[in-house]
């Protein structure tokens, strides 16, 4: 019996006339996912995928594995392909859902029909295999409201399927739909929650990471990697960024009243990413911030540090409770890394009491004397950029 996947796209589906650029790119990036499994076929029609291995031994677990990464995907099945015979797709059913209905106790059989010259119409086709699985496995019943499982057929152009398993696909739109942005990861649990749900939206992630050594270790900085490597699942590669910050903060330290330590250091982080940002294509500054969550995240402090990027900052977990933050990072797999207790530049030189309501004409008066824009032109000379995928190695950074 020959198995092949079929997927059905999300979002896509209401793109009207954009839509076959937008199944264009998730091909391209079903077709890169897979690659090194083994020779497929990929087809696409009538707002499904088929993904048909071409060899024998195709290891299809591996593939549905790699399939719950890519945005876009809203769901897909494993599917059975067979003749546009009756008598092939009964057999084909007995035989491939045969596993799933005998641990069942109810069923439905659903059917259609895009080839509308097949003999018989879609209620005919589902009770005609509906008779027959109960033939076969006698102890089922059927029910058509609330099934433990439900067996697809379809009958399309060339041949017909039979699947019984639906997978969650990971939603959303393809990565690189909606443009390049810019990540601002620090080695906590929010940040890389923020990239995986702009990346789910559609964007490309492009990442910057500050760090002050020796304040900040190379096992904080490796911890950022991991983090970048475990969202690249979802996100495909990581461009990263890695900007020398220590001197930034030493400067603030030494020229700065102490309650604004935090707000100038966080306005330096956001005019470094835009100058960033802008050489490399993104139109959007991420970041993880929620709102009233440290006293940096208050709404007057945000208004501060948004006018030091010219462009827009999206913050998508601004909302969100940090149980529900938790949630995600643990369905993604980072929050084991991010609660690892290694130091961030942030937590280095907080203030004893930092200002939750900073006025930006105040916050001004407190940064001047730093002279911050040769600090800013040599922290960008300094930077550095690696790329970092879930199929390598994390790179090596000295
Ligand atoms: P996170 O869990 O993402 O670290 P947080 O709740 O600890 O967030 P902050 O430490 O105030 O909050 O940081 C707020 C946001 O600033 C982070 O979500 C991240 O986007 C950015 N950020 C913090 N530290 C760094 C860093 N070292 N490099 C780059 N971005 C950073
Ligand atoms: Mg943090």
């Amino acid at each position: 019996m020959k198995e092949i996947i079929l997927i059905k796209n999300g979002e896509i589906v209401l793109k009207g006339q954009n839509r076959t650029t937008f199944e264009d790119v998730l091909v391209k990036i079903i077709r890169r996912r897979l690659a090194g499994i083994g020779k497929v076929r990929i087809t696409k029609a009538q707002s499904t995928i088929c993904v048909a291995p071409e060899e024998e031994g195709y290891d299809m677990a591996e593939a549905i594995h790699r399939l719950t990464g890519i945005f876009g995907i809203r769901q897909f099945s494993p599917a059975a392909l067979c003749q546009k015979e009756l008598e092939d797709i009964i057999r084909t059913a007995r035989e491939y859902t045969a596993d799933c209905l005998r641990n069942a106790k109810t069923f439905k059989v659903e059917a259609r029909r895009s080839d509308k010259k097949f003999p018989l119409t879609s209620p005919q086709i589902a009770a005609e295999v509906g008779g027959a699985l109960l033939e076969t496995f006698p102890h089922l019943k059927v029910d058509v409201k609330n099934p433990e499982v439900t067996v697809t057929v379809e009958v399309r152009d060339t041949s017909a399927f039979v699947h019984s398993r639906r997978i969650q696909g990971a939603g959303g739109m393809p990565v690189g739909t909606s443009g390049n942005g810019m990540l601002l990861i620090s080695g906590g649990i929010d940040s890389p929650v923020a990239g995986y749900m702009m990346a789910k939206r559609g964007m490309r992630i492009t990442a910057v990471h500050f760090e002050s050594p020796p304040y900040t270790s190379e096992r904080a900085r490796t911890k950022v990697f991991s983090l970048l490597k475990k969202i690249s699942f979802y996100c495909g590669t990581i461009d990263t960024y890695v900007v020398p910050f220590t001197e930034i903060q030493e400067k603030i330290r030494e020229r700065c009243p102490e309650e604004y330590f935090t707000i100038i250091m966080r306005r330096l982080m956001m005019e470094i990413s835009s100058r960033i940002a802008q050489q490399a294509d993104c139109g959007a500054l991420i970041t993880g911030e929620s709102l009233a969550q440290v006293a940096s995240q208050t709404i007057s402090a945000i208004g501060c540090t948004d006018c030091a990027a010219d462009i827009p900052v999206f913050r998508p977990l601004i909302g969100m409770d940090k149980e529900e933050i938790i949630a995600i990072a643990r369905r993604i797999d980072t929050f084991e890394t991010s609660i690892l207790p290694y130091e961030d530049c942030c937590t280095v030189f907080t203030p004893r009491h930092p200002k939750t309501r900073p006025v930006l004409e105040m916050v001004l008066k407190a940064e001047a004397p730093l002279e911050a824009a040769p600090l800013i032109e040599e922290a960008i000379a300094g930077t550095r950029r690696v790329h970092i995928s879930w199929t390598d190695e994390l790179p090596d950074f000295e």
